[in-house]
């Protein structure tokens, strides 16, 4: 019988990889609830929503209701990848620049309930995987098995630096970590479903776990 996993925690811990491993190897759906903060922060950025820090939300909230956001496999990855508006954004989602916004379009009410209805109505169905900050403790409370991620922030900048040196991008290691902080900073502290842990998900604390042991680790959480 299949089960709605979610798995939550703080940025840059390692959710996605471990979620989206787990669902190949269990042959769940992999749903990536960030990727869709990250999609419509990268049309604010786009479509000049910005002014510094503060979204313009009376624009936002016209446009939200029109904005597509969609996965769809990638043919020969077999990899979910992001489309906003019919157009492949995997890669644009991920950059810094809207990496050093996101939290601000996340702590956004109207912004969040579409979100979480989008993520409801993608889950409807079980054997999916999705992570993300509020997925067991708002969008799928009732999930079956729930698993919160933590690592010391340096150890998540590091990562997230080690990342964006292989694609060629551009970022300090101590301009990462100050993204990393803030946006820790900002997703615990917001007024619609803060980040934390639900009180029925288990702790994984991955600061000094290989890939390959923090596998082993949800594997065995999962056949329990
Ligand atoms: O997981 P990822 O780092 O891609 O998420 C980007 C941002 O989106 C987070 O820093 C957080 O502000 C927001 N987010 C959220 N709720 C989720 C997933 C992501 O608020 N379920």
């Amino acid at each position: 019988k299949k089960i709605t996993i979610a798995i939550d925690g703080f940025s840059s811990c390692g959710k996605s990889t471990m979620a989206k491993d787990l669902a190949r190897e269990i042959g769940y759906i992999y749903i990536d609830s960030g990727a869709m903060y990250r999609a419509v922060t990268l049309y604010c950025l786009r479509h000049g929503l910005f002014h510094g820090d503060e979204v313009d939300t009376d624009r936002l909230k016209t446009a939200l209701p029109h904005i597509d956001i969609a996965f769809k496999l990638n043919p020969e990855t077999g990899k979910p990848q992001t489309y906003l508006d019919g157009a492949l954004v995997e890669d644009d989602i991920r950059t810094l620049a809207v990496s050093s916004k996101v939290s601000i379009v996340a702590a956004l009410g109207f912004v969040r309930e579409a979100m979480v209805s989008l993520q409801q109505q993608m889950g409807r169905e079980k054997g999916i995987v999705m992570d993300g900050r509020d997925i067991g403790t708002t969008v799928f409370p009732d999930a079956e098995l729930k698993i919160f991620v933590t690592a010391s922030p340096e150890i998540r900048a590091q990562r997230r630096y080690d990342e964006l040196q292989a694609k060629g991008e551009k970022g300090s290691y101590e301009e990462i970590l100050e993204n990393v902080k803030e946006r820790d900073r900002i997703d615990t502290s917001r007024a619609v479903s803060p980040l934390r842990k639900a009180d029925d998900a288990i702790e994984l604390d991955n600061s000094h776990m290989t890939i390959s042991e923090q596998k082993e680790w949800l594997a065995a959480r999962f056949r329990k």
